[in-house]
């Protein structure tokens, strides 16, 4: 358990967390406390009775330096892992089942600063719940198209995309295409997608556009995942509203956690206004060098903040993952076991488990 750290007392942050910068908060409102609610009790009533010890491990780069993070990690929120099936077809233990975890599942994958690995976790989280055999459908709602273009379709030969679905009421159905992995399906994005963040502006319920357009195909996956763009504009705001979680991507850098009140006070009048099943489910750390101090720094603040929030699986930066999209593929597909697959995979476990497939 002992760290080379100094004391902690001591020890110099990297970064503000959310609240802790004076401009972060200068008028006081409902949903700052809302959020702050949601994001500090975590850490002091989840009470497991043994911390679960290594696992991260595996998807972290090395050890020496992880390891004392991953044990002084708080106790994670996790029902008993499936032995070999990740996806269970039936909850093993149903005192720990509860709604959040019945599918199908809408997941915006959100953070307005760019850069930090929302469309790497679109994609390859995407993928690598499809290989444990869910159905998966990966909204691409970014004006830059990476999720689309990662996923391996061009943008010249795109039917029909979300731009069409959210302003011209084309059927979500007419616009999804299938990738080369079983089971994952995308809707594109086109540059045209730019000009609805505009165009939304006096549209009749402009924030609900999605939300509708995703009801009438949602039971035809298991889990939506929303690749949002980098910003806390209507396009953002339709995502938050058609989801029942959001996910949020940090990368391991410094000012990790700048901007991340003001999206979980977004998130929060989204979820009192629009919305009253979302929540922030989970934070995954992205880009993540075990070489690096402040890597480990980031990794011990955020989970002393978010406590079992934080998914135990750390993604690491590594090249394969930066290169696979250039090739359209998911990591999974590009380079099926190098640390970046196993890291999605583990994640995708995290974020299924527990999950019931629907009745029928
Ligand atoms: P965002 O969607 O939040 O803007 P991206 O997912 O596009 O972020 O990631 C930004 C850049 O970082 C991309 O070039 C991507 O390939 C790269 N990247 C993302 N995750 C990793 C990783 N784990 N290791 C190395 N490079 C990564
Ligand atoms: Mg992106």
């Amino acid at each position: 358990m002992a760290t080379q750290e100094p004391d902690r007392g001591a020890r110099r942050r990297w970064f503000r967390l959310p609240g802790q910068h004076p401009a972060d908060s200068p008028e006081p409102t409902d949903f700052e406390s809302e959020a702050q609610v949601t994001t500090e009790e975590a850490p002091e009533e989840r009470v497991t009775p043994e911390p679960v010890p290594e696992a991260p491990v595996e998807a972290v780069a090395t050890p020496p330096v992880a390891q004392p993070v991953v044990e002084a990690a708080p106790p994670v929120e996790v029902a008993p892992a499936p032995p070999e099936q990740p996806a269970p077809a039936e909850p093993e233990a149903a005192e720990e089942f509860d709604d959040s975890m019945r599918l199908p599942r809408v997941i915006s994958i959100a953070n307005q600063k760019g850069g930090v690995g929302k469309t790497t976790t679109a994609v390859n989280l995407g993928a690598a719940l499809a290989e444990i055999g869910y159905r998966v459908l990966v909204v691409d709602l970014d004006p830059q198209g990476n999720a689309t273009t990662g996923l391996g379709i061009s943008h010249r030969n795109v039917e029909g995309s979300i731009y069409d679905v959210i302003m011209n009421d084309t059927p979500l159905d007419d616009c999804v295409e299938p990738t080369s992995v079983k089971n994952l399906f995308v809707c594109p994005a086109t540059i045209d997608l730019a000009g609805a963040e505009i165009e939304l502006v006096p549209a009749f319920s402009r924030e609900l556009k999605l939300k509708r357009a995703l009801q009438g195909a949602r039971d035809d996956y298991d889990f939506t995942l929303i690749d949002c763009p980098p910003s806390l504009g209507l396009l953002t705001v339709n995502g938050l509203a058609a989801s029942d979680d959001v996910l949020v991507p940090i990368q391991c850098e410094y000012y990790a956690l700048e901007g991340l009140g003001q999206l979980l006070r977004n998130v929060a009048l989204v979820k009192s206004n629009l919305n009253p099943e979302l929540d922030v489910r989970g934070i995954v750390l992205t880009m993540y060098d075990a070489r690096t101090r402040l890597a480990v720094q980031v990794e011990r603040e955020v989970r002393e903040h978010f406590g079992s929030k934080v998914y135990r699986t750390v993604v690491p930066r590594t090249v394969r993952i930066s290169e696979a999209p250039s090739f359209g593929e998911p990591i999974i597909v590009f380079d099926a076991t190098s640390r970046g697959a196993v890291a999605y995979r583990e994640l995708a476990k995290e974020v299924s488990r527990g999950t019931t497939r629907r009745a029928g």
